[in-house]
């Protein structure tokens, strides 16, 4: 399954040799070249597919590709091809969740492509886990699968102001780098007016205050390379959840740049935990911006304030050369 737009248009123009290069990693063997598109994101055509019995689902894209590839996994908390191997080539801008299945930060995207084929050749089956957020409350729930990392509060309005200026030259230019993440950051932050957040993890009141940002994280990069916790682990069962309290400029200015150099733990006003099952409830009843985001993607489709997070543990089998 081919993204072929992916990576601002990198992966069309040199298709033809990375072509050769995953039939040649991949050896013998039967294989079908799917491309998605723009209006058709391929969780149908994963679907079918695994309804035949393909064994291997190799994927080239970034985040939002693997993102859609895994909701033609699950369906009703059940992965419908538990024998099938996820193999996911990084070929996106981002890549974040390649950084969590190798363990490091690429500065070339020449060499995670190469890292990536190594995979191929000498990867085993790793079994991972995914996460799963239910928005809303029953009867107008909407879920999704997500593999790597969820977050909430200001995210989502970095993200609507950041769908909303998709033109701008500046925009495209620093797109899904760590570094867009600080520049959105600071330039949303005079918009952003704190909102009060309940979290609940297993059962037990963690945190409720003025929430600046909060992340659920199976995986442990986003926003284009930042790593929120180095101890969050892809195959222990449960999600991690990062919380940062909401702050003054300066010291949200600096605790952002402490995190662009490093990562996100042992910070001032940053709440740290994992669980089973994470809730998350916003207060009051006016919605300023999207709330939640999803693997980089906005989703929610009502005035949902609330939302559930549950780990299905060791869900899906991806390739991969350790145990992580
Ligand atoms: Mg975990």
């Amino acid at each position: 399954m081919v993204n072929n737009q992916a990576g601002s248009g990198r992966i069309e123009d040199e298709w033809p040799i990375r072509k050769k290069q995953l039939l040649e990693a991949l050896g013998p063997g039967q294989v079908d070249i799917a491309f998605t598109t723009s209006q058709d994101h391929g969780a149908q055509r994963v679907r079918q597919a695994l309804s035949q019995g393909v064994k291997k689902i190799l994927v080239v894209g970034g985040d939002g590709t693997f993102s859609e590839v895994i909701q033609g996994f699950f369906e009703g908390n059940r992965n419908v091809a538990p024998e099938t191997v996820l193999i996911l080539m990084p070929g996106g801008r981002g890549d974040d969740f390649f950084k969590t299945i190798t363990g490091q930060r690429f500065y070339r995207k020449k060499s995670s492509w190469t890292k990536g084929l190594d995979i191929i050749r000498y990867g085993t089956p790793v079994s991972v886990d995914v996460g799963k957020i239910t928005l809303g409350s029953s009867p107008n729930e909407t879920q999704r699968y997500f593999i790597n990392v969820s977050s909430f509060g200001f995210p989502g309005l970095v993200l609507d102001r950041g769908k909303n200026e998709e033109k701008s030259f500046i925009n495209k230019l620093i797109k899904k780098t760590s570094f867009a993440y600080f520049f959105q950051s600071v330039t949303a932050l005079g918009s952003y007016n704190p909102l009060i957040a309940h979290v609940i993890v297993d059962g037990t009141p963690f945190f409720k205050g003025e929430l600046h940002s909060g992340f659920i994280l199976n995986g442990r990069f986003n926003a284009g390379g930042i790593c929120w916790d180095d101890n969050s682990k892809i195959n222990d069962g449960l999600l991690g959840v990062m919380l940062m309290e909401y702050r003054n400029f300066f010291s949200f200015s600096i605790n952002s740049l402490r995190i662009l150099m490093g990562s996100a733990q042992e910070r001032v006003g940053v709440h740290r935990g994992e669980g089973k099952k994470i809730e998350v409830i916003f207060e009051g009843d006016s919605k300023p911006h999207s709330l939640f985001e999803v693997d980089g993607d906005l989703f929610e489709k009502n005035q949902d304030r609330r939302a559930v997070f549950e780990v299905l543990q060791k869900a899906i089998k991806i390739q991969a050369v350790n145990n992580f």
